[in-house]
Parts: structure tokens; sequence; C-alpha cells
């Protein structure tokens, strides 16, 4: 029997405010544990919530970005709950009249782009951060009330790939906006994923269970993969699966259940009396909207159309804004209509260099800058120095930090495109490779790529190879 997986996603980020949702304490990350708490975060009686303006501003704002309908009447709710990690005893969420929904996010899949709906965008603060020892457990309060993000989808991917999407898109977009780190290893984004299998073609849902614990978009998918194939081992032996929250593993690559659904709790949700219901004016809706940049998808489409490049090129130049700002300015100093060459170097050799600092396209150091950049790249075009040394010159250049011209001026790097220059190194060649070059006149074409291997060798890779390629193949025919 053919089993479909179904997949929907909350997502929590952290949003970038100096202050946290309801107090004025400081968000900034890695403090010492406890600097940062104040009566309101940490829940002293008598004391008042005030909502950070900003906080809301950025809600909105991805709020906007992501589609959605932004409520003009919304209100914050408690959460009751019970844990160490929470001194109030309650969260400040959003129940019954969240900020905003009905939004959707468009995601690239294999063939096409998929539509996934969000059903809601809403705020709330994050609570404190435990810390086990071996045989006590501390609490961290830095963490509490710093304004927090939930973004929760419809139940409309279908495969591990599809949510691994999703969750790179978003960041993409919330990085555009420049209103979280969206960092799964800093703890500023988190995803719980929601899975269940129907059979294929089946409307109704599943059973669904709840993965957490994924440190990192990759673990979301592996986790993802892991479980479909567990529910679908489950129902075909004619079992059912029992709704649950599940711990992913990484080490073992499992998950584990944590809690049932007849253990979970009832937050008893009741509107926070402190902080009364309020208006978003329409005004202040249009404002951020106008302050919304162009997006990746957007920019995408863009930049095929504007610079010659494919789909994948791209995709790969609008990840993030700054790398996407940086290609254009590369493009601007590149005279051809066409930017595929430049493209190639942002995307190739420039990003290897860039992942090896661990660094973005950006923040590599070049020498004498984009033009020095764009200089060697018409070089290469232009076939005055082969591929092969400008990439190494590039790559001397930037450890070296010397200008890329100087260097192919002292090492008299130009081209050897003059015939004259390349028939001594031919004949050499020749002679010393007889039996290739009777394989080549025997019909055996490879044998002709292994000799202009050699030429290339001997030039030490100044030699054009298309010139060197002309020079042996007349050669050889000649008898
Ligand atoms: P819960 O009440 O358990 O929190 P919700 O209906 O609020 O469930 O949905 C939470 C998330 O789970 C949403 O992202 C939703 O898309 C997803 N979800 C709901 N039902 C299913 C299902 N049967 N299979 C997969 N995902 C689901
Ligand atoms: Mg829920
Ligand atoms: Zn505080």
């Amino acid at each position: 029997m053919d089993y479909e997986a179904v997949i929907g996603l909350e997502v929590h980020v952290h949003l970038k405010t100096k202050t946290k949702a309801f107090c004025a304490c400081s968000t900034e990350f890695g403090q010492e544990p406890n600097s940062q708490a104040c009566p309101v975060c940490l829940g002293f009686p008598g004391s008042l919530p005030v909502l950070n303006k900003v906080a809301l501003d950025y809600a909105i704002k991805v709020a906007l970005a992501l589609n959605c309908k932004v409520q003009e009447y919304t209100k914050f709710d408690r959460k009751n709950y019970f844990y160490p990690d929470l001194p109030k005893n309650y969260q400040i969420s959003q129940y019954d009249l969240p900020l905003s929904k009905d939004g959707f996010l468009d995601i690239d899949t294999d063939d096409k782009t998929k539509h996934i709906r969000i059903r809601r965008v809403h705020l709330e603060e994050d609570a404190g951060k435990l810390i086990h020892q071996q045989e006590i457990s501390l609490v961290d309060f830095n963490r509490t009330g710093i304004p927090l993000l939930e973004i929760v989808s419809e139940p409309d991917m279908n495969y591990p790939q599809e949510a691994y999407e999703y969750l790179t898109t978003l960041k993409s977009i919330i990085g555009y906006l420049d209103v979280s780190d969206c960092d799964m290893e800093k703890g500023s984004l988190r995803c719980d994923a929601n899975i269940s299998i129907r059979k294929t073609g089946s409307l109704e849902l599943g059973i669904k269970t709840e993965l957490k614990n994924m440190n990192s978009f990759k673990a979301v998918k592996d986790g993802l993969g892991f479980e479909i194939s567990r529910q679908i081992e489950l129902l075909s032996k004619g079992k059912s699966i029992i709704q649950d929250t599940r711990l992913w593993d990484a080490k073992s690559a499992k998950t584990f259940s944590m809690r049932t659904k007849e253990e979970a709790q009832d937050y008893r949700y009741f509107p926070d009396p402190d902080l009364p219901p309020f208006l978003i004016s329409h005004k202040k809706i249009e404002e951020i909207k106008e302050s919304i940049p162009e997006l990746p998808q957007s920019k995408k489409i863009r930049f095929m159309k504007e610079y010659g490049l494919s789909e994948y090129d791209s995709k790969i130049l609008v990840a993030s804004k700054k790398d996407a700002d940086y290609a254009e300015e590369c493009f601007k100093d590149y005279p051809d209509e066409n930017k595929k060459p430049v493209a190639n170097w942002l995307i190739g050799p420039l990003a290897s260099i860039a992942n090896a600092n661990n660094k973005t396209i950006s923040e590599v150091e070049i020498p004498g800058g984009i033009q020095e950049f764009i200089k060697l790249i018409k070089l290469e075009q232009s076939g005055n120095i082969s591929n092969l040394v400008a990439k190494s010159v590039f790559s001397e250049s930037i450890t070296n930090l010397v200008l890329s011209s100087e260097i192919i001026k002292n090492k008299n790097l130009f081209q050897i495109s003059d015939s004259k220059n390349l028939d001594n190194l031919v004949d050499e060649v020749i002679k010393e490779n007889i039996k290739s070059v009777d394989d080549y006149k025997n019909g055996k074409g490879n044998a002709l790529m292994f000799l202009v291997g050699q030429v290339m060798r001997k030039s030490k890779g100044v030699a054009n190879p298309k010139v060197v390629q002309e020079i042996l193949r007349r050669r050889l025919s000649d008898g």
C-alpha cells in the first residue's frame, strides 16, 4: 500500500530587539547568567509589563512578508503552566486573537514552486534556560521575556526536503528583514515538526507526532525521515500511531517518546489583565509594508531576467541580502550584459574561499576590491590568462594580500596564445609521447586531450589550451 507523509512546522524565532518584550532588560546573548532579569520578567508581584514597540513592529514586518493578514484588534493571553524555567508560572502569548493569520510561503521543490499556507504568526515571550549538570539543574533567566515570534504552518508539506526548504526560505526572508539571526545552534530559531502518515490520495489527516530537540535544519530533515519510516512500519503492521511528543536524538539518529497526548496539559489560557487589548492602525501597517525590501523570491526572478543568470545561480546569490547586494555591485562593474561569468566567479572560487574561512562572499577581503576582481574576470574571459591561472592568482591574491594584477605581471602569466611561442613546446611533447601520438592517429580521440595536458604542464598552465589543441590537431594530421 502507498503512504504519503504530511508535515506542518511550528517555528519560533527570537526577535533582535535591544530590550525584552515587556521590560527594559537587555537581550544581549552570552552574558553572565541572571544578569539580565528584573521584577517584570521575573514576575514579581505588583510589577507591570509594557509592550516593546519595536518587537511589535518586527513581528508585523515578518507577518506581512509572509503574506499574512495583520489583525486590527489583537491581545495577549496568559498560557499557564508550571516549570522551573518560567518564573511567572505563565507565558505571555496570544491565543484566540493572534497578531496575524492566513499567509503563505512559496518554496522551491525539484520541479515546481509549492505554496505552503501559514496559519498564524503571533508574538510571545521566551522562557529561561535550564542548564542540567550531574546532580543539579541551574536556571538562567537572561532569556526570560525575550520577544519570540511563533510561525505556524498548515500541514502542507509532504517530504522532509520540503520542510528543509521551508526553513531555509523562512530564514532567508527573515534575514532580509534583519529582525532575527535565525541561528538554530544559538537557539534563536527553534522548530517543532509535526508529522503524520496517510494513504496516498486520502484527504483525511492521520494521527500526528511532534518532534522536538533538533538543532539544525538537517536534523529536522533527518528526524522527519526517521519518523516517516517508523510510522509507516507501524501502520503496515496494522498497528496504530500514538499521538505523542518525541525527542530527536542525533547520536542514535532516532526519536524517543517524551509524553503522550494524555499527559499533555491544559494551559488555561486567559486574557492577560495587565496588557489590555489594542488596535493596530492601518497607517502603521502601511508604513511597515513600505519598509520591506525586495524579498529573495522576487530578487531571484529579477536577477534571472536582468543579468541572464540561471535559476540555480540566482537562487544561491539571493539567499542573503548582503551577498545579493554585493553581487549586484560586481555586476555593475562588468561591461557585458550577461553577467554569468561574474556569477560563476562569485559562486565558484569566491564562495569556496569564503566557506573555508567561515565567511560570506561579501566578507572576503579581495585586495583592490571589486574593481580588481572584475579586472581579473575580464582577463580570464578575454583569454589573456587561462581559467586555471586566474583561479590560482585569485586565491594567492587573497591569501597574501597582493593585487592580482601585480601577481600576473610579476610572474608573467599572460596566456600564450601565439602559436610561434607554442610550437616548440608542442614539438617537445610530440617527441616525448610517441605512443599517444600513434594512438591518436589510430583514432583514439582521448589521446589528443592527453597531449594538450602535457603541453599545458610544460607551459606551467599559461598556454591557451584551445590554441594548443588546434596546433596539435594540425600537426598530427599532417602525418
Ligand atoms: P496541536 O493542537 O497539537 O498544537 P495544531 O492543530 O495546533 O496541533 O497544529 C500544530 C501544527 O501541527 C501545525 O503546524 C499544523 O500544521 C500541524 N499539524 C496538525 N495536524 C497535523 C497532522 N495530522 N499531520 C501533520 N501535521 C499536522
Ligand atoms: Mg499547537
Ligand atoms: Zn526584565
